[in-house]
Protein backbone atom coordinates (compact mmCIF):
# COMPACT_ATOMS: atom_id res chain seq x y z
CA UNK A 1 0.00 0.00 0.00
CA UNK A 2 2.63 2.31 0.51
CA UNK A 3 4.67 2.04 -2.43
CA UNK A 4 0.93 2.93 -4.13
CA UNK A 5 0.55 5.97 -2.62
CA UNK A 6 4.36 6.52 -3.27
CA UNK A 7 3.54 5.86 -7.11
CA UNK A 8 0.41 8.08 -7.03
CA UNK A 9 2.56 11.14 -5.25
CA UNK A 10 5.35 10.73 -7.63
CA UNK A 11 2.35 10.75 -10.47
CA UNK A 12 1.02 13.89 -9.67
CA UNK A 13 4.10 15.42 -8.83
CA UNK A 14 4.30 18.41 -11.67
CA UNK A 15 1.07 19.64 -8.87
CA UNK A 16 3.14 22.62 -7.46
CA UNK A 17 6.00 21.32 -7.83
CA UNK A 18 9.85 23.19 -8.94
CA UNK A 19 9.50 25.54 -11.65
CA UNK A 20 5.93 25.55 -11.82
CA UNK A 21 5.68 27.20 -8.53
CA UNK A 22 7.27 29.70 -9.66
CA UNK A 23 5.36 30.41 -12.45
CA UNK A 24 2.33 30.00 -10.62
CA UNK A 25 4.06 33.51 -8.54
CA UNK A 26 4.94 35.32 -11.35
CA UNK A 27 1.67 34.99 -12.70
CA UNK A 28 -0.31 35.71 -9.56
CA UNK A 29 2.01 39.19 -9.07
CA UNK A 30 2.34 40.15 -12.43
CA UNK A 31 -1.66 39.53 -12.92
CA UNK A 32 -2.36 41.44 -9.53
CA UNK A 33 0.13 44.16 -10.72
CA UNK A 34 -1.76 44.88 -14.25
CA UNK A 35 -5.06 44.34 -12.71
CA UNK A 36 -4.21 47.26 -9.88
CA UNK A 37 -2.66 49.02 -12.64
CA UNK A 38 -6.11 49.13 -14.38
CA UNK A 39 -8.17 49.80 -11.10
CA UNK A 40 -6.20 52.52 -10.61
CA UNK A 41 -5.97 54.30 -14.09
CA UNK A 42 -9.02 52.68 -16.13
CA UNK A 43 -11.33 52.00 -13.09
CA UNK A 44 -14.53 51.55 -15.07
CA UNK A 45 -13.26 52.45 -18.60
CA UNK A 46 -14.53 50.31 -21.38
CA UNK A 47 -11.43 48.53 -22.80
CA UNK A 48 -11.26 47.09 -19.12
CA UNK A 49 -14.50 45.61 -19.15
CA UNK A 50 -13.84 44.62 -22.70
CA UNK A 51 -10.41 42.59 -21.71
CA UNK A 52 -12.21 41.11 -18.55
CA UNK A 53 -15.39 39.92 -20.82
CA UNK A 54 -13.38 38.57 -23.99
CA UNK A 55 -9.86 37.86 -22.63
CA UNK A 56 -8.75 37.17 -19.41
CA UNK A 57 -12.57 36.23 -18.33
CA UNK A 58 -12.76 32.81 -21.02
CA UNK A 59 -9.35 31.52 -20.55
CA UNK A 60 -9.74 31.59 -16.70
CA UNK A 61 -13.38 29.52 -17.31
CA UNK A 62 -11.58 26.84 -19.71
CA UNK A 63 -8.92 26.30 -17.36
CA UNK A 64 -12.37 25.48 -14.78
CA UNK A 65 -14.17 23.43 -17.02
CA UNK A 66 -11.00 21.20 -17.45
CA UNK A 67 -10.95 21.02 -13.61
CA UNK A 68 -14.58 20.18 -13.35
CA UNK A 69 -14.10 17.50 -16.25
CA UNK A 70 -12.03 15.49 -14.04
CA UNK A 71 -12.90 15.95 -10.67
CA UNK A 72 -16.14 13.82 -10.28
CA UNK A 73 -14.00 10.82 -11.64
CA UNK A 74 -10.88 11.85 -9.41
CA UNK A 75 -13.29 11.84 -6.52
CA UNK A 76 -15.44 8.52 -7.02
CA UNK A 77 -11.78 6.52 -7.50
CA UNK A 78 -10.41 8.61 -4.43
CA UNK A 79 -13.52 7.50 -2.16
CA UNK A 80 -13.64 4.14 -2.96
CA UNK A 81 -10.20 3.37 -3.11
CA UNK A 82 -9.62 5.17 0.24
CA UNK A 83 -12.75 3.37 1.88
CA UNK A 84 -11.95 -0.53 0.44
CA UNK A 85 -7.82 -0.49 1.62
CA UNK A 86 -9.49 0.84 5.32
CA UNK A 87 -10.86 -3.24 5.46
CA UNK A 88 -8.16 -4.71 3.11
CA UNK A 89 -6.09 -6.15 5.96
CA UNK A 90 -8.32 -8.97 7.40
CA UNK A 91 -6.81 -9.14 10.42
CA UNK A 92 -6.68 -5.59 11.12
CA UNK A 93 -10.47 -5.24 10.46
CA UNK A 94 -11.45 -4.28 13.91
CA UNK A 95 -8.46 -1.55 13.40
CA UNK A 96 -9.88 -0.46 10.30
CA UNK A 97 -13.55 0.80 11.92
CA UNK A 98 -11.31 2.17 14.80
CA UNK A 99 -9.51 3.98 12.02
CA UNK A 100 -12.58 4.99 10.21
CA UNK A 101 -14.77 6.20 13.49
CA UNK A 102 -11.91 8.29 14.64
CA UNK A 103 -11.30 9.82 11.06
CA UNK A 104 -15.01 10.82 10.92
CA UNK A 105 -14.93 12.00 14.46
CA UNK A 106 -11.59 14.07 14.35
CA UNK A 107 -12.39 15.48 10.70
CA UNK A 108 -15.64 16.93 12.22
CA UNK A 109 -14.47 18.49 15.10
CA UNK A 110 -11.79 20.23 12.73
CA UNK A 111 -14.43 21.22 10.49
CA UNK A 112 -16.79 22.54 12.69
CA UNK A 113 -14.17 24.73 14.57
CA UNK A 114 -12.74 25.77 11.30
CA UNK A 115 -16.75 26.90 10.39
CA UNK A 116 -17.09 28.62 13.67
CA UNK A 117 -13.72 30.42 13.54
CA UNK A 118 -14.42 31.96 9.94
CA UNK A 119 -18.25 32.76 11.17
CA UNK A 120 -16.54 35.03 14.11
CA UNK A 121 -14.27 36.78 11.90
CA UNK A 122 -15.81 36.82 8.41
CA UNK A 123 -12.73 37.86 6.57
CA UNK A 124 -14.40 38.24 3.42
CA UNK A 125 -17.27 40.69 4.74
CA UNK A 126 -16.88 44.48 3.38
CA UNK A 127 -16.53 43.95 -0.34
CA UNK A 128 -18.86 46.40 -2.56
CA UNK A 129 -21.75 44.56 -3.22
CA UNK A 130 -22.08 46.28 -6.54
CA UNK A 131 -18.70 44.80 -7.57
CA UNK A 132 -19.48 41.36 -6.47
CA UNK A 133 -22.96 40.91 -7.89
CA UNK A 134 -21.20 42.50 -10.94
CA UNK A 135 -18.22 39.61 -11.29
CA UNK A 136 -21.27 37.10 -10.17
CA UNK A 137 -22.88 37.94 -13.20
CA UNK A 138 -20.05 37.46 -15.36
CA UNK A 139 -19.50 34.00 -14.37
CA UNK A 140 -19.08 31.78 -17.29
CA UNK A 141 -21.68 30.05 -19.00
CA UNK A 142 -20.48 26.55 -17.87
CA UNK A 143 -19.98 27.63 -14.15
CA UNK A 144 -23.19 29.24 -14.44
CA UNK A 145 -25.92 25.90 -15.40
CA UNK A 146 -23.68 24.16 -12.79
CA UNK A 147 -24.84 26.44 -10.53
CA UNK A 148 -28.25 26.57 -11.10
CA UNK A 149 -28.62 23.24 -11.28
CA UNK A 150 -27.75 22.70 -7.21
CA UNK A 151 -29.97 25.93 -6.73
CA UNK A 152 -32.71 23.94 -7.41
CA UNK A 153 -31.45 21.36 -5.06
CA UNK A 154 -33.95 20.45 -2.19
CA UNK A 155 -34.18 21.64 1.42
CA UNK A 156 -34.90 20.45 4.56
CA UNK A 157 -36.07 17.03 5.47
CA UNK A 158 -35.47 16.40 1.50
CA UNK A 159 -32.59 17.42 1.53
CA UNK A 160 -31.59 14.73 3.77
CA UNK A 161 -33.32 12.09 1.42
CA UNK A 162 -31.69 13.38 -1.60
CA UNK A 163 -28.25 12.40 -0.45
CA UNK A 164 -29.26 8.83 -1.25
CA UNK A 165 -29.21 9.19 -4.95
CA UNK A 166 -32.12 7.19 -6.82
CA UNK A 167 -30.26 7.56 -10.16
CA UNK A 168 -26.47 8.01 -10.06
CA UNK A 169 -26.34 9.03 -13.48
CA UNK A 170 -28.36 11.78 -13.27
CA UNK A 171 -26.59 12.76 -9.75
CA UNK A 172 -23.52 12.75 -11.64
CA UNK A 173 -24.74 15.17 -14.71
CA UNK A 174 -26.75 17.65 -11.82
CA UNK A 175 -23.26 17.76 -10.33
CA UNK A 176 -24.54 16.78 -6.92
CA UNK A 177 -21.69 15.63 -4.66
CA UNK A 178 -23.26 14.29 -1.92
CA UNK A 179 -25.13 12.29 -3.45
CA UNK A 180 -22.19 11.22 -5.65
CA UNK A 181 -19.72 10.75 -2.60
CA UNK A 182 -22.77 8.74 -1.01
CA UNK A 183 -22.57 5.91 -4.14
CA UNK A 184 -18.86 6.03 -4.13
CA UNK A 185 -18.82 5.07 -0.38
CA UNK A 186 -21.59 1.98 -0.59
CA UNK A 187 -19.46 1.21 -3.83
CA UNK A 188 -16.31 1.05 -1.13
CA UNK A 189 -17.78 -0.58 1.56
CA UNK A 190 -19.46 -3.00 -1.68
CA UNK A 191 -15.69 -3.80 -2.46
CA UNK A 192 -15.05 -4.27 1.25
CA UNK A 193 -17.39 -7.24 1.17
CA UNK A 194 -16.46 -9.02 -1.86
CA UNK A 195 -12.92 -10.13 -1.95
CA UNK A 196 -13.07 -12.32 -5.08
CA UNK A 197 -10.51 -11.46 -7.84
CA UNK A 198 -12.85 -10.15 -10.29
CA UNK A 199 -13.50 -7.44 -7.04
CA UNK A 200 -9.54 -7.44 -6.87
CA UNK A 201 -9.01 -6.56 -10.77
CA UNK A 202 -12.17 -3.85 -10.24
CA UNK A 203 -9.88 -1.95 -7.38
CA UNK A 204 -7.19 -2.25 -9.33
CA UNK A 205 -9.58 -0.60 -12.27
CA UNK A 206 -10.53 1.89 -9.72
CA UNK A 207 -7.03 2.59 -8.67
CA UNK A 208 -6.39 3.31 -12.56
CA UNK A 209 -8.96 5.67 -12.78
CA UNK A 210 -7.62 7.55 -9.97
CA UNK A 211 -3.97 7.58 -11.62
CA UNK A 212 -4.90 8.35 -14.89
CA UNK A 213 -7.39 11.62 -12.94
CA UNK A 214 -4.21 12.58 -11.33
CA UNK A 215 -1.96 13.25 -14.28
CA UNK A 216 -4.59 14.40 -16.07
CA UNK A 217 -4.91 16.92 -13.17
CA UNK A 218 -1.09 17.71 -13.25
CA UNK A 219 -1.52 18.67 -16.70
CA UNK A 220 -3.76 20.73 -16.51
CA UNK A 221 -2.46 22.41 -13.41
CA UNK A 222 0.75 23.08 -15.73
CA UNK A 223 -1.81 25.92 -17.43
CA UNK A 224 -2.71 27.58 -13.80
CA UNK A 225 0.23 30.26 -13.74
CA UNK A 226 -1.62 31.41 -17.62
CA UNK A 227 -5.33 30.96 -15.49
CA UNK A 228 -4.13 32.40 -12.29
CA UNK A 229 -2.96 35.18 -13.95
CA UNK A 230 -6.28 35.97 -15.90
CA UNK A 231 -8.00 35.13 -12.64
CA UNK A 232 -6.22 38.14 -10.59
CA UNK A 233 -6.23 40.85 -13.49
CA UNK A 234 -9.74 40.50 -13.24
CA UNK A 235 -10.27 40.10 -9.29
CA UNK A 236 -8.05 43.29 -8.97
CA UNK A 237 -9.08 45.00 -12.31
CA UNK A 238 -12.79 45.45 -9.76
CA UNK A 239 -12.09 45.21 -6.44
CA UNK A 240 -8.60 47.13 -6.52
CA UNK A 241 -6.51 47.59 -3.11
CA UNK A 242 -9.32 45.63 -1.10
CA UNK A 243 -8.71 42.29 -2.54
CA UNK A 244 -5.27 42.47 -0.93
CA UNK A 245 -5.96 43.06 2.53
CA UNK A 246 -9.07 40.81 2.13
CA UNK A 247 -5.90 37.91 1.07
CA UNK A 248 -4.14 38.82 4.37
CA UNK A 249 -7.48 38.43 6.39
CA UNK A 250 -8.06 34.86 4.90
CA UNK A 251 -4.70 33.71 5.68
CA UNK A 252 -4.74 34.32 9.07
CA UNK A 253 -7.98 32.63 9.42
CA UNK A 254 -6.81 29.43 7.79
CA UNK A 255 -3.48 29.89 10.28
CA UNK A 256 -5.48 30.31 13.51
CA UNK A 257 -7.76 27.64 12.42
CA UNK A 258 -4.92 25.19 11.98
CA UNK A 259 -3.44 26.87 15.36
CA UNK A 260 -6.57 25.59 17.24
CA UNK A 261 -6.25 22.12 15.55
CA UNK A 262 -2.71 21.57 16.37
CA UNK A 263 -2.47 23.43 19.98
CA UNK A 264 -6.09 22.56 21.45
CA UNK A 265 -7.37 19.55 19.72
CA UNK A 266 -4.39 17.46 19.25
CA UNK A 267 -3.10 17.60 22.79
CA UNK A 268 -6.35 16.95 24.38
CA UNK A 269 -6.63 13.79 22.72
CA UNK A 270 -3.39 12.86 23.22
CA UNK A 271 -3.59 13.61 26.96
CA UNK A 272 -6.81 12.24 27.39
CA UNK A 273 -6.98 9.41 25.16
CA UNK A 274 -3.84 8.44 23.57
CA UNK A 275 -1.45 8.42 27.12
CA UNK A 276 1.21 10.60 25.75
CA UNK A 277 2.54 13.94 26.88
CA UNK A 278 2.10 16.33 24.26
CA UNK A 279 5.26 18.37 24.32
CA UNK A 280 7.17 15.15 23.80
CA UNK A 281 4.80 14.12 21.34
CA UNK A 282 5.47 17.43 19.43
CA UNK A 283 9.55 16.86 19.91
CA UNK A 284 9.45 13.12 18.93
CA UNK A 285 7.85 13.80 15.79
CA UNK A 286 9.43 17.05 14.61
CA UNK A 287 11.11 15.41 11.70
CA UNK A 288 7.84 14.35 9.81
CA UNK A 289 6.68 17.50 10.76
CA UNK A 290 9.62 19.63 8.73
CA UNK A 291 8.96 17.17 6.03
CA UNK A 292 5.38 17.63 5.62
CA UNK A 293 6.01 21.72 5.84
CA UNK A 294 9.10 21.34 3.25
CA UNK A 295 7.03 18.70 0.11
CA UNK A 296 3.46 19.44 1.01
CA UNK A 297 2.35 16.17 0.38
CA UNK A 298 1.19 13.76 3.17
CA UNK A 299 1.65 10.84 1.09
CA UNK A 300 5.47 11.80 0.09
CA UNK A 301 6.73 12.56 3.47
CA UNK A 302 4.50 8.56 4.43
CA UNK A 303 8.07 6.87 5.06
CA UNK A 304 9.31 9.67 7.35
CA UNK A 305 5.95 9.35 9.10
CA UNK A 306 6.47 5.62 9.53
CA UNK A 307 10.38 6.31 10.81
CA UNK A 308 9.07 8.39 13.19
CA UNK A 309 6.30 6.46 14.69
CA UNK A 310 8.26 3.33 14.25
CA UNK A 311 11.65 4.63 16.41
CA UNK A 312 10.58 7.96 18.36
CA UNK A 313 7.03 6.90 19.13
CA UNK A 314 7.77 3.34 19.57
CA UNK A 315 4.45 2.13 18.30
CA UNK A 316 2.86 -0.95 17.28
CA UNK A 317 4.27 -1.45 14.09
CA UNK A 318 1.25 -3.28 12.78
CA UNK A 319 -1.22 -0.73 14.01
CA UNK A 320 1.30 2.60 12.70
CA UNK A 321 1.75 0.83 9.58
CA UNK A 322 -1.99 0.45 9.05
CA UNK A 323 -3.57 4.08 10.28
CA UNK A 324 -0.52 5.59 8.74
CA UNK A 325 -0.59 4.15 5.24
CA UNK A 326 -4.56 5.06 5.22
CA UNK A 327 -4.08 8.55 6.92
CA UNK A 328 -2.19 9.73 4.45
CA UNK A 329 -4.72 9.82 2.17
CA UNK A 330 -8.24 9.56 3.78
CA UNK A 331 -7.11 11.18 7.43
CA UNK A 332 -6.36 14.78 6.25
CA UNK A 333 -7.82 17.48 9.34
CA UNK A 334 -6.19 20.11 7.72
CA UNK A 335 -7.23 20.08 4.32
CA UNK A 336 -10.52 19.41 5.33
CA UNK A 337 -10.14 22.25 7.60
CA UNK A 338 -8.76 24.58 4.92
CA UNK A 339 -11.07 23.41 2.41
CA UNK A 340 -14.54 24.66 4.59
CA UNK A 341 -12.68 28.13 5.63
CA UNK A 342 -11.76 28.98 1.57
CA UNK A 343 -15.04 28.05 0.86
CA UNK A 344 -16.86 30.75 3.58
CA UNK A 345 -14.63 33.14 2.67
CA UNK A 346 -15.05 33.19 -1.00
CA UNK A 347 -18.90 32.56 -0.21
CA UNK A 348 -18.42 36.16 2.16
CA UNK A 349 -16.56 38.15 -0.28
CA UNK A 350 -18.89 37.57 -3.22
CA UNK A 351 -21.97 38.71 -0.85
CA UNK A 352 -23.43 34.74 -1.54
CA UNK A 353 -25.60 33.71 1.77
CA UNK A 354 -25.24 30.90 3.34
CA UNK A 355 -28.44 29.44 5.08
CA UNK A 356 -27.52 26.67 7.84
CA UNK A 357 -28.59 24.20 5.56
CA UNK A 358 -25.85 24.89 3.15
CA UNK A 359 -23.17 25.17 6.25
CA UNK A 360 -24.14 22.05 6.92
CA UNK A 361 -23.59 20.68 3.47
CA UNK A 362 -20.25 22.16 3.55
CA UNK A 363 -19.48 20.48 6.46
CA UNK A 364 -20.64 17.01 5.37
CA UNK A 365 -18.71 17.30 2.14
CA UNK A 366 -15.35 18.86 3.52
CA UNK A 367 -15.90 15.92 6.41
CA UNK A 368 -15.69 13.58 3.23
CA UNK A 369 -13.11 15.61 1.26
CA UNK A 370 -10.52 14.97 3.85
CA UNK A 371 -10.77 11.10 3.04
CA UNK A 372 -11.31 11.78 -0.86
CA UNK A 373 -8.44 14.31 -0.75
CA UNK A 374 -5.45 13.02 -2.74
CA UNK A 375 -2.49 13.87 -0.33
CA UNK A 376 -0.42 15.45 -2.86
CA UNK A 377 0.62 18.96 -3.22
CA UNK A 378 -2.40 21.57 -4.22
CA UNK A 379 -4.51 18.02 -3.59
CA UNK A 380 -7.53 20.17 -2.30
CA UNK A 381 -7.74 22.94 -5.02
CA UNK A 382 -10.18 20.30 -7.33
CA UNK A 383 -12.32 19.62 -4.46
CA UNK A 384 -12.49 23.15 -3.65
CA UNK A 385 -14.00 24.58 -7.26
CA UNK A 386 -16.48 21.71 -6.80
CA UNK A 387 -17.79 22.60 -3.11
CA UNK A 388 -18.30 26.31 -4.51
CA UNK A 389 -20.13 25.42 -7.54
CA UNK A 390 -22.62 22.89 -5.12
CA UNK A 391 -23.32 26.24 -2.76
CA UNK A 392 -23.35 28.55 -5.69
CA UNK A 393 -20.46 30.35 -5.09
CA UNK A 394 -18.35 31.69 -8.15
CA UNK A 395 -15.72 28.62 -8.48
CA UNK A 396 -13.54 31.75 -10.48
CA UNK A 397 -12.26 32.58 -7.09
CA UNK A 398 -10.58 29.88 -6.65
CA UNK A 399 -7.95 32.53 -8.29
CA UNK A 400 -7.77 34.64 -5.27
CA UNK A 401 -6.43 31.88 -3.62
CA UNK A 402 -4.55 29.78 -5.34
CA UNK A 403 -1.77 32.74 -5.26
CA UNK A 404 -1.12 31.94 -1.45
CA UNK A 405 -1.73 28.28 -1.71
CA UNK A 406 1.53 26.98 -1.65
CA UNK A 407 1.90 28.23 1.83
CA UNK A 408 -0.96 27.16 2.96
CA UNK A 409 -0.61 23.63 1.58
CA UNK A 410 2.73 23.54 3.86
CA UNK A 411 1.17 24.29 6.65
CA UNK A 412 -2.33 22.15 6.11
CA UNK A 413 0.42 19.24 5.14
CA UNK A 414 1.68 19.56 8.10
CA UNK A 415 -1.45 19.59 10.27
CA UNK A 416 -2.75 16.47 8.12
CA UNK A 417 0.53 14.38 8.59
CA UNK A 418 0.76 15.13 12.76
CA UNK A 419 -2.77 14.59 12.48
CA UNK A 420 -1.89 10.71 11.39
CA UNK A 421 0.60 10.48 13.94
CA UNK A 422 -1.71 11.69 16.64
CA UNK A 423 -4.63 8.69 15.16
CA UNK A 424 -1.92 6.16 15.17
CA UNK A 425 -1.05 6.97 18.93
CA UNK A 426 -4.44 7.06 20.05
CA UNK A 427 -5.69 4.04 18.42
CA UNK A 428 -2.78 2.19 19.28
CA UNK A 429 -3.47 3.19 22.78
CA UNK A 430 -7.27 2.09 22.38
CA UNK A 431 -6.61 -0.95 21.01
CA UNK A 432 -4.09 -1.74 23.85
CA UNK A 433 -1.88 -4.71 22.64
CA UNK A 434 -4.09 -7.10 21.21
CA UNK A 435 -2.74 -6.16 17.78
CA UNK A 436 0.89 -6.38 18.47
CA UNK A 437 0.95 -10.13 19.81
CA UNK A 438 3.25 -11.33 17.43
CA UNK A 439 0.68 -13.89 16.93
CA UNK A 440 -1.19 -11.16 14.14
CA UNK A 441 1.05 -12.87 10.98
CA UNK A 442 -1.03 -11.43 8.06
N1 LIG B 1 -1.19 18.86 0.18
C1 LIG B 1 -2.12 18.18 1.03
C2 LIG B 1 -1.51 16.88 1.51
O1 LIG B 1 -0.72 16.27 0.82
C3 LIG B 1 -3.44 17.95 0.37
C4 LIG B 1 -4.12 19.29 0.12
O2 LIG B 1 -4.84 19.74 1.02
O3 LIG B 1 -3.94 19.90 -0.92
O4 LIG B 1 -1.80 16.39 2.58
Amino acid sequence: MSSDAEDIARQAAPIGHGRLQWRILIGFLSGLALGLIAYTVGGDAVWVDWLVAYVTGPIGQIFLRLLFMLVLPLLFAALVVGISEMGEVRTLRRIGLLTLGYTVIVSSIAVAISLAVVNLLRPGDGVDPAAARELLAQGGEGARSIIQASAESEAGMNALVAIVPSNVVQAMSNNDILAVMFFALAFGVGLLLVQTPRTAQLKDTIEGLFEVAMKLIGLVIQLAPIAIFCFMFNLSAQFGWDLLFKLAAFVGVVLLALGIQMFGVFPALLRVIGRKSPLAFFRETREASVMAFATASSNATLPTTLRVADSQLRLPPKIARFVLTIGATANQNGTAMFEGVTVLFLAQFFGVDLTLGDQLFVMLVCILAGIGTAGVPGGSLPVIALILNGVGVPPEGIGLILGVDRFLDMCRTTLNVVGDLVAAQVISAVSGDEVDQPSVSA
